[in-house]
């Protein structure tokens, strides 16, 4: 997308999905829009990792553990931030200990010991977090669009807002948001990053549908 982007010539600014867990080759794109003059700003940095507060929905309490151990937030956005080249980057903050969390990220550099946290988490969330790739893309024989649906319930499971997640879930078509994924014997979806594509759509469709 960023080459046929800077190929148009006609982008002052580029916003795109930035975290540690994006192919490397993210990294030189990067440069390369830089370089042509373009801004950069990183969304998704926190690679929907659960945030302190979760006020509208109840998340596992075990994910919710493990997914915030200590210095985790501050860690993946620092991780965005060593990159020279990215101008800036947006989380949101709904609360001042998320404030408190950007303010450190913004005021020391990343170290060894937070690159080995977030190779820890990157193993722990492979079975949920989407990385919005796009090679399932059709691959559903009853049309669900999976990305789509695994954004939905990241908003509820990650963001804390449930009903962002079940607005979204209810736009879909019904043909779409009738189907239930635990009626297939086996899900023919493959996600080559180890998404557990029927649990977390099953998770969805139980949470908005
Ligand atoms: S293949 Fe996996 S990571 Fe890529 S969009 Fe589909 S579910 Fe997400
Ligand atoms: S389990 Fe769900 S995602 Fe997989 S093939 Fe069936 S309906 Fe599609």
């Amino acid at each position: 997308m960023i080459p046929a982007m800077l190929k148009l010539n006609h982008f002052e600014v580029f916003l795109i999905s930035y975290n540690f867990t994006m192919d490397p080759a993210t990294d030189a794109l990067i440069e390369k829009a830089r370089k042509a003059g373009v801004g950069v700003i990183a969304m998704k940095a926190l690679a929907g990792g659960v945030k302190p507060t979760v006020r509208s929905y109840k998340v596992p309490e075990e994910m919710l553990n493990r997914l915030n151990r200590e210095g985790a937030a501050v860690a993946t956005l620092k991780w965005v931030l060593k990159n020279r080249y990215i101008d800036t980057v947006i989380p949101s903050i709904v609360d001042m200990d998320q404030l408190d969390q950007d303010m450190k990220a913004m005021s020391s550099p990343f170290t060894a010991a937070e690159g080995k946290l977030l190779a820890a988490r990157l193993e722990y969330m492979r079975p949920y977090y989407c990385r919005m790739c796009g090679s399932c893309d059709g691959q559903c024989p009853q049309g669900l669009p999976v990305a789509d649906m695994l954004r939905f319930l990241m908003y509820a499971e990650s963001y804390g807002q449930f009903s962002l997640g079940r607005e979204n879930f209810q736009l879909l078509p019904k043909e779409v948001s009738q189907v239930r994924c635990t009626a297939c014997p086996t899900c023919s979806v493959q996600c080559p990053n180890g998404v557990e594509i029927a649990g977390r759509l099953g998770r969805a469709q139980e949470l908005f549908g």
